[in-house]
């Protein structure tokens, strides 16, 4: 039988202004041609026109208000892009029907705008790669990276020089990723970025369309709608500003996995101040307590650095004491290190290595103590399982909801001949250690 190949959705493209926006149209179509998008010269030949247009001066904005017209009069959907992209309201008040309005240089904005407005069919024959696009972790677990680069300096750090400020995708965007990748067979969503938290600020939350609502930018809601996929979600990097809270309640209604992954770095005040972290707070413990009566079984999970120069022995007892306190699930400490570029080298206070080493050892004693005892009180319980491998002789490995991969425990099943990679399961637990849970499938 002869198959007969989808055809390719066509783009017109009318381009205003400068030079520099002459470049974005060229980016612009030389991504979606790359893609497989064709490209059009008619009005009337084009599933979508891109409008790319010019605010600099009054006569160019209405030169460019009156191309959209145009466009919408000849072939009716209208993507606008470009520097009178920051005027949304007053192209959208003249245009209602226009199907998405972009800035400049948002070139992923735009072709995403382009994707929902005209997909492509996928095609086992023409495509080189996957819908969902090349992973490298298993097939059922996905990272998905929610934004680049970071607004703060922790004097520690050198990511902002070398990714520069924040800057978050779309919220439409990353959720047509994941949905991708959850049709693909993800069964687990892991949501990174430098400070999760901060997503969408750059945006100034902006709303995007997703299916038949509107989204906003905005941990909260991304966080919603990646729970509706109905894969796990859990959330890294996330600095406890105030409106982490408003997450608690998608962890209670199990929309997202009770789970929190919070680079505290320290507890000190002073050793903090000196890091430069962003949304140290005192009231932190009250606050962890406040999460733990809405959804007791939240684990939190963190990472700390010891022997930051300057912190003196009374800090480091200040970290252990509050440790004790917030009782955190997971824990992660780094001695410090003077990484080429970072503000914290010139500090006073260097603390000698053996010194770093004590209080490593100290800190990791304490952690797995904790997290020994809070693994004991698990035994008898039942427990949520993601299978991540299989041994071939009836035993399986997995995750709770609690564990990361790579960073966090595991759980052992034995009778596990029936399970696969990426199931998830009930598992009665059996035993535990001072990382690891033992138990059995039960469902
Ligand atoms: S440590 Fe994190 S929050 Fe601080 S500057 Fe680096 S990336 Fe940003």
């Amino acid at each position: 039988m002869i198959k007969k190949l989808p055809s390719s959705p066509k783009i017109g493209m009318v381009s205003l202004g400068c030079p520099k926006a002459l470049v974005d149209s060229e980016r612009i179509l030389t991504k979606l041609r790359s893609e497989g998008y064709d490209l059009s010269s008619q009005y009337d030949d084009a599933d979508v026109v891109l409008v790319n247009t010019c605010g600099f001066i009054d006569s160019a904005k209405e030169e460019s208000l009156d191309a959209i017209g145009e466009a919408i009069a000849e072939n009716g959907r209208v993507i606008v892009t470009g520097c009178l992209g920051h005027e949304s309201d007053r192209i959208r008040e003249r245009f209602p029907d226009i199907l998405a309005i972009t800035g400049p240089q948002q070139y992923e904005e735009v072709v995403s705008a382009v994707h929902d407005a005209a997909p492509i069919e996928a095609s086992p024959y023409l495509d080189l790669v996957p819908e969902q696009g090349l992973k490298l972790t298993p097939r059922h677990y996905s990272y998905l990276k929610i934004s680049e680069g970071c607004n703060h300096r922790c004097s520690f750090c050198i990511i902002p020089s070398l990714r520069g400020d924040l800057v978050s995708r779309r919220a439409d965007a990353i959720l047509r990723e994941a949905e991708k990748l959850v049709a693909a067979g993800t069964k687990e969503l892991l949501v990174i970025g430098q400070d999760s938290s901060a997503y969408g600020v750059d945006l100034r939350h902006q709303e995007y369309r997703w299916k038949d609502r509107m989204v906003r930018a905005d941990l909260t809601d991304l966080a919603r709608g990646l729970g509706e996929l109905g894969a796990w979600v859990r959330l890294h990097y996330v600095y406890p500003y105030p409106h982490v809270d408003q997450l608690i309640p998608l962890m209670a209604d199990g929309l997202i996995l009770p789970y929190l992954d919070i680079p505290f770095q320290h507890a000190s005040p002073s050793v903090l101040k000196q890091m430069k972290r962003p949304a140290n707070e005192v009231k932190i413990l009250d606050r962890i307590a406040k999460w733990r009566e809405m959804v007791p079984d939240i684990a939190l999970r963190s990472s700390f650095v010891v022997g930051f120069p300057g912190e003196t022995e009374q800090d480091f007892q200040y970290l252990l004491d509050w440790m004790d306190e917030a009782q955190l699930d997971r824990v992660g400490a780094f001695r410090f290190e003077a990484v080429a570029g970072a503000a914290a080298n010139a500090f006073e206070g260097a603390v000698p290595e053996e010194v770093k080493e004590e209080r490593y050892q100290r800190l990791m004693e304490k952690a797995a103590h904790i997290s020994a005892a809070k693994l004991q009180a698990k035994i008898g319980r039942d427990i949520p399982t993601i299978i991540d491998r299989t041994d071939g002789e009836g035993g399986a490995s997995g995750r709770s909801y609690a564990d990361a991969p790579e960073i966090d425990g595991e759980v052992h099943l034995r009778d596990a001949e029936n399970l696969q990679i990426g199931d998830i399961v009930t598992v009665r637990v059996e035993d535990a250690d001072e990382h690891d849970l033992f138990g059995v499938a039960i469902s």
